[in-house]
């Protein structure tokens, strides 16, 4: 059994599916080690463990939109894909939303998933609430201005399984999606991406694209020297672009124009790929493109395409985000870890001045400290590491239970 993109085998015993909540209490609390995995998209192995697995796809998919308060309860195991259908049909909305929707609300909070946007957090800091079964079996309720919340939020599954999830929803919009090719290198970039709603630069740090996502049409003079597409494109070059959410401007749904894949479709380079991403100040942007720029003709070999994205700040202690609006800058790398190993550390090498934050999802080779605070909080809720697996523990000192 692997991650999606099969570059990690899971150590796991097996994979239990609880059908109700009691069934998930009594597992949790029997067994020495255990772990919750999501849709199982991530590229490093912090979903990993060598006990078991438990996925929540049998448990209820809970949708229930309050829209008079502003927010939705959804099952850890509900997916994007589902939720922003239920919303839309509800009349609410996201604020933001990752590349794609394929991937479980739970997976992806747990490890400060994001899309694009200047005014656009991640879509952990929309979690208002959740709720999780802890070490000994008992259901935990945390929420926004509990003590512990902004630890529990993005936790990478340390502090034991998420069952519920309230976010904040906003009144369901419409987007228009342009694609601009050939940005000179010379162009604006902070103007360019403050451009939309949510807005992407799609380099293989030598040609720049632009994916603008926005309520108003693009007028005559926004170009910024780049010229509109004639027509679909995939980020990848070379992919095809029926895979994607339609562009050129057709205006639709917040929900089939913010991630750039189909739900239908599957996204990226279909998982024959790595990924890999940082973030850094947004205040860096151009010092960091402008490094990397430098080492395109060592990155290209390993890359399929990076993506630049902002992201604003929130207050979640192991967010990459915490405290800083942000630039994310990304990389889908072709699909074998030698050749991409030694180009990753080049590239981390280049973003060390700009204290870069990695994705937890993603590769990295370079651990950040972790907060003290988050530390503690692990140690409290699992003082037997019944939740831990190598990646947390390169992170925090828990014992590894067997
Ligand atoms: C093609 C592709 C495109 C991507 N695009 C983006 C993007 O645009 N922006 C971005 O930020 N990231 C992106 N990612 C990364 C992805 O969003 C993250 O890896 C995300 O965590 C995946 O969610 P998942 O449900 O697959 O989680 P998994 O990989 O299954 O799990 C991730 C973590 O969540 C924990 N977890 C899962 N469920 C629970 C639960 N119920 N309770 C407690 N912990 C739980 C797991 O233990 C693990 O630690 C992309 C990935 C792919 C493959």
């Amino acid at each position: 059994m692997t991650n999606w993109a099969g570059n990690v085998a899971f150590r796991a015993g097996g994979v239990r599916r609880p059908a109700t909540l009691d069934e998930l209490r009594r597992l949790v609390a029997g067994g020495p080690r255990v772990r919750a995995l999501g849709s199982g998209h991530s590229f490093s192995d912090v979903a990993d463990t060598s006990g078991e697995l438990v996925r929540l796809d049998r448990m209820p998919q809970e949708i229930a939109l309050d829209g008079a308060a502003g927010r939705v309860r959804v099952g850890a195991g509900v997916t994007y894909a589902r939720l922003a259908a239920a919303l839309h049909a509800g009349g609410f909305a996201l604020a933001a939303m990752a590349s794609l929707p394929h991937i479980s609300v739970a997976g992806s909070v747990a490890t400060g998933t994001h899309g694009s946007g200047d005014g656009n957090r991640s879509l952990s800091a929309a979690v208002s609430g959740l709720e999780l079964v802890t070490a000994d079996g008992p259901l935990v309720t945390l929420e926004r201005g509990d003590a512990d919340f902004p630890g529990a939020v993005v936790a990478l599954g340390a502090l034991g399984v998420v069952t519920t999830l309230t976010l904040d929803v906003v009144p369901a919009y419409e987007l228009r999606q342009y694609v601009l090719e050939d940005l000179p290198w010379d162009a604006p970039f902070d103007e360019v991406l403050a451009a939309g709603h949510s807005v992407s630069l799609f380099t293989d740090w030598s040609t720049v694209r632009v994916w603008l996502k926005r309520r108003e049409e693009l007028a005559a003079g926004e170009r910024w020297g780049a010229r509109p597409a004639d027509g679909p494109r995939h980020p990848v070059p070379g992919m095809p672009a029926d895979a994607c959410t339609a562009q050129l401007g057709v205006p639709g749904p917040w929900h089939e124009r913010l991630p750039h894949f189909r739900a239908e479709a599957p996204p990226s380079s279909a998982g024959d790929e790595l990924q890999s991403e940082f973030a850094l100040p947004r205040a860096c942007l151009g010092d960091a493109l402008a490094a990397l720029h430098a080492l395109g003709d060592r990155i290209r070999p390993a890359l399929q395409i990076s993506e630049v994205r902002t992201v604003a700040a929130d207050d979640l202690w192991l967010s990459p985000f915490h405290g800083r609006d942000s630039v994310a800058v990304h990389f889908t790398w072709v699909g074998d870890w030698a050749v991409v190993r030694p180009v990753l550390r080049l590239v981390e090498d280049a973003l060390a001045p700009f204290d870069p934050r990695p994705h937890w999802g993603k590769l990295f080779t370079r651990w950040p400290a972790c907060p003290p605070r988050f530390a503690e909080l692990v140690r409290r809720y699992d003082p037997d590491g019944k939740f831990g697996n190598d990646f947390v523990r390169r992170l925090v000192d828990i014992p590894d239970a067997t």
